[in-house]
């Protein structure tokens, strides 16, 4: 039992995060020792399936050589310079195919998702006000909306048990109607759901868009609270309100970029151009902490100015750190060589398929895009949730159910036979726990 050891040392000294300490004192933390493509290994050897692709994070599971290859090479050229003053190929590069992949020419580097939230919002409203218009400062979200957790990312989120203890800091604002299709009336579609969210966010605008900055949302899935998914007419629709009104659509794909929506980008679905994309997660293929934001020439030139103060001053100091673009470069590399978008739809289609045999359990709302699928689990209470997310674990499957929806999104490189044990361990884990 060696895991014990690390365990007890792990309580001790380390704080773990969007965690309470006491209950998970009371329960079991998995100390980890090695990861190989969608498994994850303990300290006594056994082995975990990595369901949620360690919180959205690693595409192509663990300890990927090609992506790893990226970052040993850079490792031997320079590990970190600032980029104040300063530039290199591997910032250079990503910035270049990030710009191709995108359309958007501009990209502004942080570190994780919360940085680029913080950068989308600053640079919106910094925008505004270089354009003599500092009024339009407010953002708006979404009901059910998750953008992070530092303050200001945490001031578009709408999530009640993440703002409540810092209410005192953060902007009060009210969210638009979400989308999600499971608050649509009996009997309507996604679509005119949607359409009718829509004229909620009109209405919005037409009374508030002199106060208005941005419009903030996660394309198409609302992944921190549940998963909750909604049609793409809706961004096609808040595109164009968005230009009507001169208000910046700022488009947070750092859980759904990088081909998760079985598109590159979300935002495809509606074959719109955002003001502004945040990209993280995934950017790295689970190997660095990196994050960008993309814009338009537009916003660029709203900065470029003889005055130093009409210039975006934000830095970060591993800001563009190389290793990181390394590993986004790898990344980007692992997409080109392998066709993951298409591959990724064989997978979908098989996993979609085994799905099925899900449906002989008390469940509702069975959804999926691309490479995530959810559904809600009637009737659950926390004590059944937490009795069949240790069942799995047991069993050697990493889920994290959130509230009673449980989901899956694996890593790309899940295979048949994974499938097939992801999928059965579920239902016999839910069917013996209910
Ligand atoms: C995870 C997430 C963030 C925050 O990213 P961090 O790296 O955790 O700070 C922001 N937006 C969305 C949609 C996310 O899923």
């Amino acid at each position: 039992m060696r895991n014990q050891n690390f365990i007890d040392r792990s309580l001790k000294s380390l704080w773990n995060p969007c965690t309470q300490m006491k209950i998970q004192q009371s329960q079991s933390i998995i100390p980890i020792k090695r990861g190989e493509g969608v498994w994850l290994f303990d300290y006594d050897d056994k082995k975990y399936l990595d369901a949620t692709s360690s919180w959205w994070v690693n595409l192509f599971g663990h300890n990927q050589s090609e992506i790893k290859k990226y970052i040993t090479d850079q490792l031997d050229l320079v590990e970190h310079v600032m980029l104040a003053g300063l530039t290199h190929e591997p910032a250079i590069k990503l910035s270049e195919k990030l710009s191709h992949l995108t359309n958007l020419g501009h990209a502004f580097y942080g570190s994780d998702g919360s940085n680029a939230i913080e950068i989308a919002i600053k640079m919106s409203v910094h925008y505004w006000k270089n354009k003599g218009q500092p009024k339009k400062n407010k953002i708006i979200y979404l009901q059910n909306s998750y953008h992070g957790e530092t303050l200001g990312a945490l001031s578009v989120t709408d999530i009640k048990l993440f703002r409540k203890n810092y209410a005192s800091l953060i902007k009060k604002n009210n969210p638009i109607k979400t989308p999600d299709w499971r608050y649509a009336d009996k009997g309507e579609t996604a679509e005119s759901f949607a359409l009718r969210c829509i004229q909620d966010l009109e209405r919005y605008f037409q009374d508030n868009h002199q106060y208005i900055a941005a419009f903030i949302l996660e394309p198409l899935v609302q992944c921190a609270t549940g998963m909750g998914m909604y049609h793409s007419i809706y961004l096609a629709k808040a595109r164009d309100l968005c230009t009507q009104y001169h208000i910046h659509l700022i488009d947070d794909e750092i859980a759904v970029g990088f081909g998760r929506t079985g598109k590159m980008f979300a935002f495809e679905h509606a074959n719109i151009k955002p003001d502004f994309i945040c990209l993280s997660k995934g950017l790295t293929g689970g190997f660095l902490p990196l994050s960008a934001v993309l814009t338009t020439d537009n916003v660029y030139m709203a900065f470029y100015e003889d005055k130093i103060e009409k210039g975006f001053l934000h830095s970060h100091s591993y800001t563009g750190n190389p290793l990181a673009c390394s590993a986004a470069l790898g990344t980007i590399n692992y997409f080109e060589n392998h066709d993951v978008i298409n591959q990724n739809s064989k997978t979908s289609a098989y996993i979609s398929e085994r799905m099925k045999s899900l449906s002989i359990l008390p469940i509702s709302n069975l959804r999926n895009i691309g490479m995530i699928w959810a559904f809600d689990l009637d009737g659950a209470t926390k004590k059944i949730i937490k009795k069949i997310s240790s069942k799995a674990i047991n069993r050697g499957l990493l889920i994290r159910p959130i509230g009673h929806t449980i989901y899956f999104m694996p890593p790309y490189v899940i295979n048949h036979d994974e499938i097939n044990f992801m999928i059965d361990t579920t239902l016999e884990v839910i069917q013996s726990s209910i």
